[in-house]
Parts: C-alpha cells; structure tokens; sequence
C-alpha cells in the first residue's frame, strides 16, 4: 500500500482495531501486532497502544509465565566461617576440550579444564604447585 491510513492513537476505533487484530493474530506480542498493523496503517504512537493492547488482554496475563527466583540455599558452613586464604578449599572439573595451541594445521589435543576454589574467599587458583601436584596424581 502505497500511501497509509493515519490512525489517532486517542481514537476508539484504533485501539478496537488493535484489540481485535491481536485476537485474530493469536495473541500475538506488542512487536509483532504493530509490525502487522503498520502494514495498512500509520498509527501515531502505535508502539504505545500496541503495548497496552497486549498489557490489558486477561489471556495473555493469565498464560504468560512469571518467571520465579527459586529460593537459594543456605551457604555451607566453610563459605560463612572466618578462616585463612585457601584453609578450605574446592575443585572444579569440566571437559574434555579440545585445545589447538599454533597457527594453521595444529591437530587438537584433548585437555580438561581442573579449577580449584577457595571457599574462604572467591579467588580460584589454577597454577599453584599444590593444584599441579594434586592434579597430575589425580590423571596420572
Ligand atoms: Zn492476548
């Protein structure tokens, strides 16, 4: 359509025909319902009618999923008592990953990825002597 048909966003008429082709389209989103209308008409401050539309259908609020943060646990007893760096500590492993270390034509070695943890704090540690001992009885 060449020339469109300007809508008021004030008019009754425009919000009928918002509610009516958001039914029709299956109770489509705000983004989808303006793109559509905006095919025929050129509503004036359409995003914002398109929003309400979709905000005041009782179908859409009764199935749209709310999304609900699950309760967290409480923190192990090493993650809340005061101790020394790395007095307590945890391992991480993950893989296998394939590592190409090289430019072009390098064939991939298989390596696993082994983080160690610090309960006391956050710091991880990775290339201290301990993990590196701990790490090579551990695969060898
Ligand atoms: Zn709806």
């Amino acid at each position: 359509m060449k020339h469109h048909i300007v809508l008021l966003s004030a008019n009754q008429v425009t919000q009928l025909l918002f509610k009516f082709e958001h039914v029709r389209l299956l109770h489509v989103g705000p983004l989808a319902l303006l793109a559509h209308i905006n095919n025929h008409y050129w509503v004036i401050r359409g995003r914002c009618i398109a929003r309400s539309t979709v905000g005041r259908c009782i179908q859409c609020f009764k199935t749209s999923p709310r999304f609900i943060s699950p309760f967290m646990a409480p923190l192990p007893r090493e993650r809340v008592i005061i101790a020394r760096l790395f007095a307590r500590t945890g391992v991480d492993y993950c893989g296998p990953v394939m590592v190409r270390s090289g430019l072009r034509k390098v064939t991939p070695l298989k390596s696993y990825v082994c983080v160690f943890i610090c309960l006391v704090t956050i710091y991880n540690i990775n290339t201290s002597r301990v993990s590196v001992v701990i790490v090579s009885r551990r695969f060898h």
